[in-house]
């Protein structure tokens, strides 16, 4: 297995991370997720466009041009044969003694690149999974895609411990997001889901089930919707680079409509399939 460690493919022990790191101390730093199917990256220009508006909306120069980190992507993937998985990335503000203003004196940001290789959750979009409500106690930048996730850690902790896969988070009523996950409601034959704000993470799977829902003919309101209205759907989802679109049964005590995936969220997989089919074919 070889990692990227900066611009240079090597084995993880020839690694060596300061620990003044600001991404270690801080989390001063930004990450991304591209799945790969049959080796082929999936959006990778989406991802690695979000990269670099994380790294702008945080001040960090990115020292690669876009092209230059594809490729680099690109190699990482090929040298370890990964058929289906993903590429997680990374970069921090790098290595600088410890104080919280930016350094002055020109640092090298750090960046790591690694390869898992991993099959599809075939179940979960099958039988589905439950959920449950938990306070959205995040910072206010959550369109940031930054390595902060400790709030996203406590809210998918709190899900696991009581035997759920994901949390729907909410400010007072409001529904945000997952916590690694956008999230959808679909009732009386129209899609609900939070507006792109400061509020959650702009999805790159997101934007897909956008374009998807225009596809096979699902209104789409971007509205958001309070924790009744949440439970009163006729279908819920939740959507990520890894999770896809994951039907959502029950949310803490309530099954949502009849507790089993719904029809419009089938056809969301069945066109979602296609896409992945549209880009492992040539
Ligand atoms: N929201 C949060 C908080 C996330 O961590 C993720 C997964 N990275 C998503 C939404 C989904 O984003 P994407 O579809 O780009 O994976």
């Amino acid at each position: 297995t070889t990692i990227l460690w900066n611009d240079r493919l090597v084995k993880e022990e020839e690694i060596h991370l300061s620990v003044e790191d600001r991404g270690y101390q801080f989390g001063d730093g930004i990450y991304e997720v591209i799945k790969i199917y049959s080796s082929l990256m999936f959006t990778v220009t989406e991802h690695i466009d979000r990269f670099y508006e994380s790294a702008d909306k945080i001040k960090l120069v990115i020292p690669y041009t876009k092209d230059v980190l594809h490729k680099m992507l690109y190699d990482l993937i090929e040298d370890n044969q990964i058929v289906d998985g993903h590429v997680y990335f990374q970069i921090t503000r790098g290595s600088s003694p410890r104080a919280h203003a930016f350094p002055t004196t020109a640092t090298e940001p750090v960046f790591i690149a690694y390869t898992v290789a991993g099959e599809r959750p075939f179940e979960h979009f099958e039988q589905g999974v439950k959920a449950k409500f938990v306070e959205d106690i995040r910072w206010l930048r959550c369109d940031i895609k930054s390595l902060n996730l400790l709030g996203n850690v406590l809210a998918k902790e709190t899900a696991q411990q009581a035997g759920c896969f994901e949390a729907v988070q909410h400010r007072g009523d409001i529904v945000t997001e997952g916590s690694s996950s956008n999230l959808y409601g679909i009732k009386d034959g129209v899609l609900y889901t939070h507006p792109t704000t400061n509020l959650i993470l702009n999805g790159i799977t997101r934007r897909v089930i956008m374009s998807l829902c225009v596809e096979i003919g699902l209104p789409v309101k971007e509205e958001s919707f309070t924790t009744d209205q949440a439970v009163a759907m006729d279908e819920f989802f939740m959507s990520s680079t890894s999770a896809e679109v994951t039907p959502i049964i029950q949310i803490d005590d309530y099954k949502i409509g009849k507790g089993t995936p719904g029809e419009w969220t089938r056809k969301l997989q069945a066109a979602f399939e296609a896409r992945i089919q549209q880009l492992v074919t040539f």
